[in-house]
Order: structure tokens, then sequence, then C-alpha cells
């Protein structure tokens, strides 16, 4: 079977680093938990908390490539990888000037070189063909038809999102798959 893995909040803690940058730089009365982040898109609700300047912390130089790994992310995929075909699908982050080379650095330190070769950059994932998407992102839409089963990967941002939709975690993914 063929895999598509989402990046950010699937393979790396993308809430947690913003998180973390945000207790540095503003201090903890204007952070927003991770637990307590409502909405995909961290920098609407952080308009409210540190204005603009949110804009500046996500396209910041080493964000990306210094995002904490999900739980079982690491171990998760490698174990797929050794069953399926494993492709990494994400999204980049336009305004960021470092995003490609921070995310293809993050898999080759995180998880390993041979993994940057099945690293798919697009904003559109809907042209990309394989059984299942495993995406924390409750809507995806594109140009195309969607060519795969979107599994819901669990995060505090869409817990109690598309209640209709499964939820899977890295152990029951490896537990189902592997
Ligand atoms: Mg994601």
């Amino acid at each position: 079977m063929i895999f598509l893995i989402d990046q950010d909040q699937v393979l790396a803690h993308f809430e947690l680093g913003l998180y973390n940058s945000v207790v540095k730089n503003y201090g903890i009365s204007k952070s927003i938990h991770p637990d307590n982040r409502k909405g995909f898109y961290a920098s609407k609700q952080y308009r409210n908390q540190v204005g603009l300047d949110i804009d500046h912390l996500l396209i910041e130089k080493g964000f990306l490539y210094n995002l904490d790994d999900i739980d079982g992310a690491i171990d998760g995929i490698k174990k797929l990888a050794n069953k399926h075909e494993v492709f990494i699908c994400t999204s980049p982050m336009t305004e960021h000037p470092s995003c490609l080379q921070e995310k293809y650095d993050w898999i080759k330190d995180k998880i390993g070189k041979e993994f940057c070769k099945k690293l798919i950059t697009t904003k559109d994932k809907t042209i990309v063909y394989g059984d299942y998407l495993i995406d924390d992102k409750v809507d995806i839409k594109g140009i195309g038809e969607k060519r795969w089963q979107h599994l819901l990967f669990e995060s505090p941002v869409n817990i109690n999102d598309a209640p209709h939709m499964e939820k899977v975690t890295w152990k029951e993914i490896v537990e189902k798959f592997c």
C-alpha cells in the first residue's frame, strides 16, 4: 500500500514549537497551550495574543528545523516503511524563506536520509495518489478528486472537529498496518 504522511503535526510537533516560541518571546501569559488551541490555523488565534508578530515567529529561521517529533512518529514511520511504500507529503509555508531546506533537514536528521527521497511538497495534495493520506487537517481541498483515503491524525486542534471522521494516532497506525 502507498501511504502519504503529512509532516507538520503528524511527524513534527508544530503546535508545541509555536507555543515554546511564544513563551520565550512574549511570556506565558501570551501563549496558548497546544491543548487549548482552536482552529487549524494557529496564526488566526495567536493574532489576538501577539498581533501580527505571530507571522514573524512562524517564519523565524530555525523554527521548522527545531521542532520536536510527535510521540511515536519516528518509530512509527520507520515501521510503516518496512511494510509499505511511504511518502512524506507536506504543504510548504510559502512565506518562510528556508521552509523547504528546514523540512528536508528535519527529515534527514530526525528520520533518516533515505526518507528525503520520499519527500513530496505541494499545496495541493489532491494531485497526489496513494491508498491513505494521514493528515491532521480536516478539510483537504484541491483541483483534483481525492485519490486516497484520509485518516485524520488526532491533534488537540481537531479533537472535537469532524466527529464523522476516523482519527488515528501513531500507536493505532502501527497496530493496524504493521
Ligand atoms: Mg499537518
